[in-house]
């Protein structure tokens, strides 16, 4: 029988490698510990469907990546599923490189599902999924017969937890590598092909635009990259590594909507961006007519393989939105066609002028820090009136930190209060904190009444609107029955957990009212 090992093997934790039942929205389930998300329901949730040939059939964007990069240059390469890795891994496999998203649990994800968990008073023990499952496939790995012949690299969003936990070595990772793939990271395998002894951490380069090839294997959620990268330089975000924004060509992106569509079997396509309303833009202004040029070609692409075809996009500023409505308008009238809502992320942070100032100064230009809450309300009001739902998180725990600019977080989310707009708060952990209290640095923040106070109002507000999109979150999953089940489950679940928020909220008042009162 043929085998089939691979001299260079992909692969990734299983929250990430999963297509999530075909709904990428479900996929922030994987942020649940042990306590709450048993492994029989996490099994069929995260399953990871393959090829006869052992290869997955759809995987992370950045895994396809890094694979299409490597056959381009003539490697040996495979991904492969997190379930599957014995079958993949012989005498001829000198690397294996894992993607991680979360691995050691450390991200704004895992921490908000903390708070959520913990102030609904259900019991949080064990890590997050996400987390275990990277742990398990580190543990297939090291486990394997043939582990002295390879190494093991770690790359993708999350890598540098591994560094930082200072846990490499008690992982058994040989080498974490950090940034961008396609500019340095076939060097960096090079040397480990022919067993030179690279940095254990190593960090790459932004690649150019000459250096990105299309993916061959189809991405989960239908992503296709539009432009890498923001150039605003926000002090807490990983793309500020990335430099100045970079705009895909054409032709990669028509490829890989073909891929996603004929080969994956996808029918809606996520033209990812951090910033998709300034595709084509040499500076912070965006350039329309690329926008719409882009647009168009997108869309026209998908309905060539079928009417119902749709395409979306995930990321934007307020202050683009802001800047161009009239652009935002044309966009949507096709991405959100006949009327269809879909959501868009817009990191809102802070209403604190201040901390705009200190940490994300290029966030809200062309406009001054001052001005950024109006723009804000006025970003998610025109968004929402061409049929985007927002998720808008907002982080609390800056270095500097002050009442002041929790009060202003506040007025804010009251300004906010009629818009559909899902507030997220988010902590800002130092990673030292985490490696000495691990969850319970979350407590502390909790035990500061103001904050206590901007997290319940943020969840309240973010649960009354999640429960207007549930069925837009479970919509792309494959199974009607499962489809069904889950939207059921969704609302109920929101409603029981909010009423519990609010509880706490009106606890935390009446004691306000005592301390006044005394
Ligand atoms: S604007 Fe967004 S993507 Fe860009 S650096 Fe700031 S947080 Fe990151």
């Amino acid at each position: 029988m043929k085998n089939n090992f691979h001299e260079i093997v992909l692969t990734s934790e299983a929250a990430i490698a999963s297509d999530t039942l075909g709904s990428s929205l479900v996929g922030f389930i994987s942020a649940l510990p042990e306590s709450v998300l048993n492994d029989t329901v996490a099994k069929i949730i995260f399953r990871v469907s393959s090829n006869a040939d052992g290869t997955v059939k759809r995987a992370p964007y950045g895994l396809s990546k890094v694979e299409a990069k490597l056959k381009s240059l003539g490697y040996n390469v495979s991904i492969v599923s997190p379930y599957e890795l014995n079958m993949s891994i012989g005498p001829n496999t000198k690397l294996v490189g894992i993607y991680t998203m979360d691995g050691m649990g450390y991200s704004y994800g895992s921490g908000i599902t903390y708070w959520m968990l913990k102030l609904a008073g259900i019991k949080y023990s064990g890590l997050p999924f996400i987390a275990k499952s990277f742990r398990r496939v580190l543990e297939t790995l090291n486990n394997s017969p043939y582990r002295s012949n390879f190494k093991i690299v770690v790359g993708g969003p999350a890598s540098w937890q591994i560094y930082d936990s200072g846990l490499q070595k008690e992982l058994g990772v040989d080498y974490v590598f950090e940034g961008e793939f396609e500019k340095d990271g076939p060097a960096f395998i090079e040397g480990i092909l022919h067993g030179v002894k690279m940095p254990e951490r190593f960090h790459a380069r932004p690649a150019s635009i000459e250096d990105i090839v299309p993916i061959t294997t189809p991405s989960n959620g239908g992503l296709v990259e539009v432009t890498r990268g923001c150039g605003r330089g926000c002090a807490f975000c990983t793309p500020n590594l990335s430099g100045m924004i970079r705009s895909i060509p054409f032709e990669i992106i028509e490829k890989e909507i073909e891929v996603n569509i004929l080969k994956g079997n996808l029918k809606d396509i996520n033209l990812h961006s951090e910033e998709y309303f300034r595709y084509g833009a040499n500076g912070i202004d965006p350039n329309p007519e690329k926008v719409m040029k882009l647009t168009e070609m997108a869309y026209k692409t998908v309905k060539r393989f079928g009417s119902e075809n749709t395409i979306s996009t995930d990321f934007t500023t307020a202050a683009v939105v802001v800047q161009n409505p009239s652009l935002v308008k044309s966009v949507a009238e096709y991405i959100n066609e006949g009327g269809r809502k879909t959501f868009i992320e817009m990191g809102i942070e802070t209403a604190s002028s201040k901390l705009i100032e200190k940490y994300m100064r290029g966030k809200v230009l062309p406009y001054r820090p001052i001005q950024y809450p109006d723009i804000v309300v006025q970003a998610v009001g025109i968004l929402n009136d061409n049929n985007w739902f927002v998720v808008g998180t907002m982080i609390i725990n800056f270095p500097g930190e002050t009442d002041d600019d929790i009060i202003a977080n506040l007025e804010l989310l009251d300004k906010l209060k009629d818009l559909k707009v899902v507030t997220f708060p988010l902590p800002l952990i130092p990673v030292a904190a985490f490696r000495k209290k691990g969850f319970t640095a979350l407590d502390e923040m909790l035990e500061d009444p103001l904050r206590k106070e901007f997290i319940l109002k943020a969840l309240i507000k973010a649960f009354d609107s999640l429960k207007e999109t549930t069925k837009m979150v479970v919509d792309n999953v494959r199974n009607p029955l499962i489809r069904y089940l889950m939207y059921r489950f969704g609302l109920f679940s929101l409603e029981k957990v909010k009423k519990r928020y609010e509880n706490q909220l009106s606890i935390l008042k009446s004691g306000y009212n005592e301390v006044i009162t005394s």
